[in-house]
C-alpha cells in the first residue's frame, strides 16, 4: 500500500496533521493502534492560540458549542473554604485577541471533532492498525503495520511518530528522550458521575492526598457532559488502582464522609508527572510531533496544546515540499519547534515544582505564556526581518487578528496559504504585482482600516509603508518596510508558494 503521508497515532497532534494534510489534498494513512476512539477527558484546557488553530481548522463552532468556560476553584481544608478564584481571571476580546481565555473541552471530545473535520475533508483514521517497525531511504519510508492482526507494509513519502509518550516511532529511531519521570508522584485520574457536587466549581482538597504527598486531590466539572475529572494523588508506594471504591473513599476523606456519592466510573487511568523531550524531532524522513517529542507536566495544560501546535507546523510545510517546495523547508520545523517544546517544558515544570512546594501561588495560572499566544519562531530560519527601525509584531511572531470594515482579518489570513498583508501604496502596488489574489491591501476600499486596529496591530504608523508575508500557519515571516518584487517573490518560493 502507498500513502504520501504515513501518520501513526490519532491523538490530538496526529488528527491535527492530519486536518492539515487533507485541507491542502495531500494524501495521509492515519493509522491508529487502538480500535476506538480515546475516551478519556484528559486534556481538556484548551489553550487561546489553540482556539486560533482551530478556528483556521473549521471546528472551532463546534469546540465552543460543546465545551465550556472554566468554572471558579473553590478549595476547603476540613470543610472550610479556604480560596474560591479562577486561576487566571478570564479576559474581555479585543481586535487584536478575539478568544483570550482558556476553553474547556473533553480530550476525547477534542478527538472526536478532529475526526468529523478529517472525514469531511475527506481522509480517515485506520483503527486496529499499530505500527510496528520501519526503515528508510532516500526517496521514503517503508513500514510495517499490524492491521487486525495481521501485518501490512505501507510505503510512504514521509512518516510521523504522533504516536504519544511511548512512541514506537523515537523508540525506532533511537531518539534519546531526555528527562525525568516522577515515579513517586503517581496518581489516580477517574471520569466520575457524582451526586453531591456543585458543578459551579472546580473542587480542591489542598491536604487531600494524605501523608507526605504535596498534590491535592481535585474534583473538576466537565464543561459540555454530566461527568467530573478526579485526581487523586497516591501515596508513595501505594499500589491503590483506580476504582470507585478507590475514588470514594478519597473523596470520602477529603470532602467529608457522606458528602459526595460517587455514582459511576466512566474512564480510569493511573499517570506519573513526565518530563521529558527528545533530543531530535526529525531523522530524514521521520518526524516526531505531539507528546512522542515532549511530554509534560499536566500543571499549566500545555501538553495537548504543544502537540497542536507541533502539527499546525509541519502539516503546511509537508504539503509544499510533496508539492515541489525545497526539502530545506522540513529543517525549520525542528528548528522552530524544539525551541518551543523547551520552553513550554521549562514553564509547565515550574508550575508542578510550585505545587509540590505547596506555595501560596501555586493554583495561579495567569503567566501570559500558558495561553501560547506570544510563542513564535523570531529567531527561527524563515523569520526575516527586515525594517529598518521594527516594532512588535517581529518577524516569526504569531500575526494578530484585526478588523477591516466590518471584517475581521483572521478569516482573511486562514487560506492555507501565504498571505500578504500590505500597508500604504508602495506596498499594496509590490504585493499586488507578486500575488494578487493573496493580497489583503490594508487601507485600500476593500480592506479599509478606519479606526487603525489593523495598524496598531501590526506597529504601523498611520499612512506608514509595511509589507508582512504571513506564513500558511499565521505567523509573520517577512517584515519589511522597503517592499520589493523579488525579495517577496524569492521569500514566498522558500515557503514553497508558486
Ligand atoms: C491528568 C492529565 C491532564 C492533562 N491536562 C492537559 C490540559 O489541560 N491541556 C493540555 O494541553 N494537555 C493536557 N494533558 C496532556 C495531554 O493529554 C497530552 O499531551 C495529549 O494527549 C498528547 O497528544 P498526542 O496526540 O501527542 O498523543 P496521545 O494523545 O497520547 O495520542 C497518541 C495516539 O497514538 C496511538 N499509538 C500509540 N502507539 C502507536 C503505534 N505504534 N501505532 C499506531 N498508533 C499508536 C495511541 O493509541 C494514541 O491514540 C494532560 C495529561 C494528563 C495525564
Amino acid at each position: 500500500m502507498r500513502t504520501e503521508v504515513l501518520i501513526a497515532g490519532a491523538g490530538p497532534a496526529g488528527l491535527t496533521l492530519a486536518c492539515e494534510l487533507a485541507r491542502r489534498g495531500v494524501a495521509c494513512l492515519v493509522a491508529e493502534r487502538d480500535a476506538e476512539p480515546f475516551a478519556g477527558a484528559r486534556g481538556k484546557g484548551l489553550q487561546p492560540r489553540t482556539l486560533e488553530v482551530f478556528e483556521d481548522l473549521g471546528v472551532l463552532e463546534r469546540v465552543l458549542e460543546l465545551g465550556g468556560a472554566y468554572p471558579p476553584m473553590r478549595a476547603e481544608i476540613d470543610g472550610e473554604v479556604v480560596f474560591t478564584g479562577h486561576m487566571d481571571e478570564p479576559g474581555e476580546p479585543t481586535s487584536d485577541v478575539p478568544y483570550p481565555n482558556g476553553w474547556m473541552l473533553p480530550q476525547w471530545r477534542t478527538g472526536l471533532i478532529l475526526r468529523e473535520r478529517l472525514t469531511e475533508l475527506g481522509g480517515s483514521v485506520t483503527p486496529n492498525a499499530e505500527l510496528v517497525s520501519f526503515t528508510q531511504d532516500d526517496d521514503g519510508v517503508t513500514a510495517v503495520l499490524r492491521v487486525d492482526g495481521a501485518e501490512r507494509e505501507v510505503r510512504a513519502k514521509y512518516l510521523v511518530g504522533a504516536d504519544g509518550g511511548r512512541s514506537t516511532v523515537r523508540r525506532v529511531l533511537d531518539v534519546a528522550f531526555l528527562g525525568e519521570t516522577h515515579e513517586e508522584e503517581r496518581a489516580l485520574l477517574g471520569d466520575v458521575r457524582a451526586e453531591g457536587a456543585d458543578r459551579g466549581f472546580w473542587h480542591v482538597w489542598p491536604q487531600g492526598g494524605g501523608g507526605e504527598n504535596p498534590f491535592p486531590v481535585t474534583l473538576c466539572p466537565l464543561a459540555g457532559t454530566d461527568t467530573f475529572q478526579l485526581v487523586l494523588p497516591s501515596p508513595p508506594g501505594a499500589a491503590a488502582e483506580p476504582t470507585l471504591e478507590v475514588f470514594q473513599e478519597a473523596v470520602d476523606r477529603a470532602a467529608g464522609p457522606g458528602r459526595i456519592k460517587l455514582t459511576e466510573l466512566v474512564w480510569s487511568s493511573v499517570f506519573r508527572p513526565n518530563i521529558r523531550m527528545a533530543e531530535r524531532f526529525r531523522v530524514g524522513r521521520v518526524f516526531l510531533a505531539g507528546d512522542a517529542a515532549h511530554v509534560h507536566s499536566p500543571a499549566g495544560g500545555q501538553g495537548l496544546n504543544t502537540g497542536v501546535q507541533d502539527a499546525y507546523n509541519l502539516g503546511w510545510k509537508l504539503a509544499a515540499v510533496l508539492r515541489g517546495a525545497d526539502e530545506d523547508l522540513l529543517d525549520s520545523y525542528e528548528a522552530e519547534r524544539l525551541p518551543v517544546a523547551a520552553d513550554v517544558l521549562g514553564i509547565s515544570s515550574a508550575l508542578h515544582q510550585k505545587i509540590r512546594d505547596k506555595a501560596a501561588d501555586a493554583h495561579r495560572r495567569d503567566d501570559p505564556r500558558l495561553r501560547q499566544l506570544t510563542l513564535g519562531y523570531p529567531d527561527g530560519p524563515l523569520s526575516a526581518e527586515h525594517r529598518t527601525s521594527p516594532t512588535e509584531p517581529y518577524a516569526g511572531d504569531r500575526a494578530p487578528d484585526a478588523v477591516t470594515g466590518r471584517r475581521r482579518l483572521f478569516p482573511l489570513i486562514h487560506t492555507g496559504a501565504p498571505v500578504l498583508l500590505a500597508f500604504g501604496p508602495a506596498a499594496a502596488r509590490v504585493a499586488r504585482a507578486v500575488a494578487p489574489a493573496s493580497t489583503v491591501a490594508i487601507g485600500s476600499p476593500a480592506f479599509p482600516d478606519e479606526e487603525g486596529t489593523a495598524h496598531t496591530a501590526y506597529g504601523v504608523a498611520p499612512g506608514g509603508t509595511a509589507l508582512f508575508v504571513l506564513r500558511p500557519d499565521g505567523y509573520i515571516g517577512l517584515a519589511t518596510d522597503s517592499p520589493d518584487e523579488a525579495e517577496t517573490t524569492a521569500y514566498l518560493a522558500r515557503l514553497g508558494a508558486r
